[in-house]
């Protein structure tokens, strides 16, 4: 008996495709296997339901289902190999063959699967981690480094072959890149297509490996790299050296490395954003008689005014005077704050003339 898709899907013949997909999503969600494990009716339910929308979901199928029904639906939609990489084919469940589920699996599996070799061929990405000084930070700073890392081979350039020999059809996957493998799941076997392990999806492999690097085209090694630290860095930010990570097989684009900094605190700076605060001790007379004072900022010694009548924690602002802005040639602002000290011991001089003043005032 012919299967009518639209009320396995409970829309009418009119749906449109927004209502097909949202009346998918909420049934596949229902009907989940994770969520019904054992149960045999939910199960396959949920291959009809997935069956019904493989159909709908598709303009020229759900065009030849509405006019022959179920077989017209799937006549001359073979399975294609139209989806690459990490495309799944079934067995035991679709036998018109034509399956496009990949909304579905990437739920189960997280998405495609054939994408992990292809990492695994591509060099790996590094991480370190570097601590340098508050003024370097500031400065901008090189650091060396030594690095165990995987690094192109010097005897074959990286191609992974003995020098001197060709490359050839990989035999196992016949010179396509692609292997298939069978996968069990909940309902039957799956054919899952994924990069070939021999050859990395090239399709070639060296006809005499090379006997350095027995043909990965990379070798490990402790490789001393220059760091360039930019001016402005802050403490916590990462730095992306790109191609720095390890090399690829067989001139595979190679990884980045990934440098993590840690900047050490300053005594007498603090930085906010670009930023910096500091604090400058002023005597009381100073403070209210005004005077002109040295102060540091991290761009190097400067003099500033205080004017007469400073109060206690009054900040003064000297533009500019502050960090780097990075990758710019922009700077922060220096923020001084006044910190006024009132002396705790009078000489007999001192405390005569104080007097007198508190007399007059
Ligand atoms: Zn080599």
């Amino acid at each position: 008996m012919a299967k009518d898709f639209y009320a396995i899907l409970g829309v009418p013949r009119t749906a449109t495709a927004d209502d097909i997909k949202k009346a998918y999503r909420t049934l596949s969600k229902e009907l989940h296997p994770d969520k019904h494990k054992g149960d045999k009716g939910k199960e396959d339910t949920f291959k009809e339901v997935n069956e019904a929308y493989e159909v709908l979901n598709n303009p020229d199928k759900r065009k030849r289902y509405d006019q022959f029904g179920e077989a017209g639906a799937n006549a001359g939609a073979g399975f294609g190999g139209g989806q690459g990489f990490g495309g799944f084919d079934f067995s035991g469940f679709n036998q018109q063959g034509g399956a496009d589920f990949s909304d579905l699996f990437e739920g189960f599996f997280g998405g495609n699967a054939g994408r992990g070799r292809a990492r695994e061929e591509r060099g790996r990405d590094l991480e370190i981690h570097l601590t340098i000084d508050f003024m370097e930070s500031v400065a901008g700073t090189t650091r060396t480094v030594q690095l165990k890392k995987q690094k192109m081979c010097d005897t074959c350039t990286g191609a992974g072959s003995e020098p001197g020999t060709q490359k050839i059809t990989c035999p196992e996957c016949n010179g396509t890149g692609q292997v298939t493998r069978t996968a069990q799941s909940f309902f039957g076997a799956i054919q899952q297509r994924t990069l070939c392990p021999r050859c990395g999806g090239s399709g070639k492999v060296p006809e005499k490996p090379c006997h350095t690097c027995k043909g990965e085209g990379r070798v490990s090694e402790t490789v001393s790299t220059d760091i360039n630290i930019p001016a402005g860095i802050a403490d916590g930010q990462t730095l992306r050296l790109r191609g720095e990570g390890d090399a690829g097989r067989q001139h595979s684009p190679a990884g980045d490395l990934y440098v993590q900094i840690s900047v050490r605190d300053d005594k007498r700076f603090v930085r906010e954003g670009d930023d910096i605060h500091y604090v400058i001790d002023l005597s009381v007379l100073d403070a209210m008689l005004g005077t002109d004072v040295e102060v540091e900022t991290v761009q190097g010694k400067t003099t500033m005014k205080i004017p007469e009548g400073t109060q206690p924690g009054q900040v003064f602002r000297l533009r500019d005077k502050g960090m780097p802005v990075l990758n710019t040639n922009r700077h922060g602002d220096h923020f001084v704050t006044a910190n006024i000290k009132i002396p705790t011991r009078l000489s007999r001089g001192e405390r005569k003339i104080l007097e007198e003043w508190r007399k007059i005032s």
